[in-house]
């Protein structure tokens, strides 16, 4: 786990900024429209996974004018390189009884697609009254399956990204901004 000896090493991580403080609110505000016009007084439920899209979730659930409720879920991934599906359990699960809801998943990132193919796999089963996935990042060239968002707001390069909710080793969650990570050993 990365240890900052100065603030001088905690920033010379940041190696770029991608989307800017300012993209990223106009983002929020186009998640929340685009929610807004489809979901036009019908209740929902936002879902999301902790803990990288909870500032999206957050800043969008603030601009959503439609009745809705928020829930969120902690999930264990246990991939390696041959396994590429199946291995998702639900370490905490929503409380909501799906059938009664338009649910929404709200995610920071699809990256292989592989924790969001299993989640919705296993949402659907709960018969929710539709269910769609929005996500602020998308790096579709990583992807191992066949999973995609209804919703991309960024397509962003195989890139490791930190801010505005994602983060590396618990860090940089809290950067206005999404930047590329600086990798190199100091
Ligand atoms: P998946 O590979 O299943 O699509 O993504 C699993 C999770 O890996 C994401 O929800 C996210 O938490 C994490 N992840 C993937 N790419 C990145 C990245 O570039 N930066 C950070 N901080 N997390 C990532």
């Amino acid at each position: 786990m990365a240890r900052f000896d100065s603030i001088e090493a905690y920033k010379s991580k940041i190696k770029k900024i991608l989307i800017t403080e300012e993209e990223i609110q106009a983002a929020v505000t186009k998640t929340a429209e685009i929610i807004n016009n489809i979901y036009d007084g019908t209740p929902i439920l936002l879902v999301s996974i902790l803990k990288g899209a909870f500032i999206y979730m957050a800043e969008v659930y603030k601009n959503v004018t439609v009745p809705s409720e928020i829930a969120f879920m902690t999930a264990q991934s246990y991939f390696n390189d041959t396994v590429s599906s199946g291995k998702v359990e639900i370490t905490m699960d929503i409380k909501q009884k799906l059938e009664d809801y338009h649910v929404v998943i709200i995610e920071d990132i699809v990256d292989t697609g592989r924790t969001l193919f299993e989640i919705v796999k296993i949402l659907k089963a709960r018969n929710p009254k539709s269910l769609r996935v929005i996500t602020l990042l998308d790096k579709p060239s990583r992807r191992l399956v066949d999973f995609n968002a209804d919703l991309s707001l960024f397509t962003i390069p195989d890139h490791f990204v930190v801010g505005f909710g994602l983060d590396c080793g618990e860090y940089f969650r809290n950067l206005p901004y999404i930047a590329e990570y600086n990798n190199d050993e100091e």
